[in-house]
């Protein structure tokens, strides 16, 4: 799927990036971002490993779940607390501050809620990957 590509402003080199949202909701996914580069992972909930025990939910995964996963391509690693990261000068994007141009460029009657681990999670330059089991 094609999706609309919005426009987001880093807040600490103030460049600006594309960037989509995706509701966990809909999809039925967790997600987690990469510690070092800000890739987005996700997890189709019904595609989760017979042999996890640990259990997930739309939104961030588990914390208890990080071990089970492979590193990411720049060899960071999915935590459930990472947050997304500007494409440019790597710094972390803030839930707080992205409310600006999140809420901007959403549709209406949509309402971010300010945190990262939430059900609406961000991708950044299509930096997305999926089910990264070990
Ligand atoms: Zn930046
Ligand atoms: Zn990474």
């Amino acid at each position: 799927m094609v999706r609309k590509q919005n426009i987001g402003k880093c807040d600490t080199c103030k460049k600006e990036f594309n960037y989509y949202m995706v509701h966990n909701g809909f999809n039925n996914t967790s997600h987690a971002y990469c510690s070092e580069c800000g890739m987005t992972a996700f997890f189709d909930l019904v595609q989760i490993p017979k042999s996890v025990t640990v259990s997930f939910g739309q939104g961030a995964i588990p914390e208890a779940a990080e071990e089970l996963l492979k590193e990411c391509q720049c060899g960071g690693k999915f935590t459930s607390n990472a947050k997304p990261r500007c494409p440019h000068c790597l710094n972390e994007l803030f839930a707080e501050t992205a409310t600006s141009f999140l809420q901007a460029n959403a549709s209406k009657g949509w309402l971010w809620l300010k945190k990262w681990t939430g059900v609406d999670c961000i991708i950044v330059e299509n930096r997305k990957t999926y089910e990264p089991w070990k």
